[in-house]
């Protein structure tokens, strides 16, 4: 089913993330992960792709046996900055023969110690999706910045650069982790008044693991409120304090984003079943309501 469909139904839609195994020996430990947080019924499941582009065949499988296995409609990124077109178009034909009808259309990020774009590749997302949608009936998602795109000069160009991206033939958004909701809100202000009217789905982190999201968010861009620096600083050292009061602050954000009308919202779930389980909890009554 496609996800713009999906998103224009009654109530609120969570969907889950996985990433696929970088090796063979993982696969059947990736499949179960995604088992289990599939049995929690969400919207649909994305599935992750690897930066050089090497896990692309499992990427296509882990998304296939979602859909199939465990009936949840499953979400395929596709990056494209390190492949070329030919080598992107087998990927777009090998998901239609498998019947995935949704894919986050990215550019990825840009290797080092190349001079950018190489020959024959792409230079933007929005050059894919151009591609995509001249390739099958897809419903095509892109990633979107609520504090900007780290390449970009000003945020106001990277909202120009999302408008054209979006016009281009995108149907959903998918933004960045973000740990201040008041970040997000006056973003999606900016961007309805920039002329963007597709849904967007705000990406939800929930962290387990201090030490390494330091490191992402010094490498996205990402503010960390000092709320959130607090709780990192107190309890970063104890993995299980530290994963009780992620998830507390992942439920919470989430909370104030349904009760200010947001009803789509992304989970970046990262093969943690359990993680996902304690989420759905902390929502049970809330996504009734
Ligand atoms: P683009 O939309 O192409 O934008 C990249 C930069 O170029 C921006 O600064 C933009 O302002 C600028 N730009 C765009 N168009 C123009 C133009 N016409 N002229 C000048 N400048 C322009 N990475 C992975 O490797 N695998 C994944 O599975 C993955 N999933 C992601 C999921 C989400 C929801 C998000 C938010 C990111 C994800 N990423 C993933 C990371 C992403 O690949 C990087 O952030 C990458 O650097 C940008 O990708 P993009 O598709 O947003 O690029």
């Amino acid at each position: 089913m496609k996800i713009k469909d999906i998103l224009r139904g009654e109530g609120i839609h969570i969907s889950f993330e996985v990433f696929p195994p970088k090796t063979e020996d993982s696969y059947d430990a990736v499949l179960e992960a995604a088992g289990e947080i599939a049995s929690l019924q969400p919207a649909f499941m994305s599935v992750t792709y690897g930066a050089g582009g090497g896990t692309s065949r499992n990427t296509v499988r882990i998304a296939t046996r979602i859909e199939e296995d465990f009936q949840v409609p499953s979400l395929a990124h596709l990056t494209c900055v390190s492949s070329t077109r030919e080598e992107v178009r087998q990927v777009i034909a090998s998901l239609r023969e498998r019947g995935i009808e949704n894919i986050l259309a990215l550019r990825g990020d840009i290797p080092e110690d190349v001079t950018f774009p190489l020959p024959h590749h792409y230079r933007y997302a929005s050059e894919l999706i151009e591609d995509i949608r001249r390739e099958g009936d897809f419903c095509i998602g892109a990633a979107c910045y609520p504090e900007g795109h780290v390449e970009a000069a000003t945020q106001k160009e990277d909202i120009l650069h999302l408008k054209h991206k979006v016009d281009c033939g995108v149907d959903f958004l998918t933004t960045q982790m973000f740990f201040d909701n008041s970040i997000l809100y006056s973003f999606l202000y900016r961007i309805r008044e920039a002329g963007i009217t597709v849904p967007v789905l705000p990406g939800i982190m929930p962290v387990t693991n201090a030490k390494q999201m330091k490191r992402i968010c010094a490498l996205s861009g990402t503010v960390l409120p000092q709320r959130f620096r607090a709780i990192l600083d107190l309890f970063g050292d104890h993995p299980a304090a530290m994963e009780q009061a992620g998830i507390a602050y992942a439920v919470d954000q989430i909370i104030d984003l349904i009760a200010n009308g947001i009803q789509d919202i992304h989970i970046y779930s990262m093969n943690r079943p359990r993680t996902a389980r304690a989420i759905m909890d902390g929502l049970s009554e809330v996504i009734k309501a």
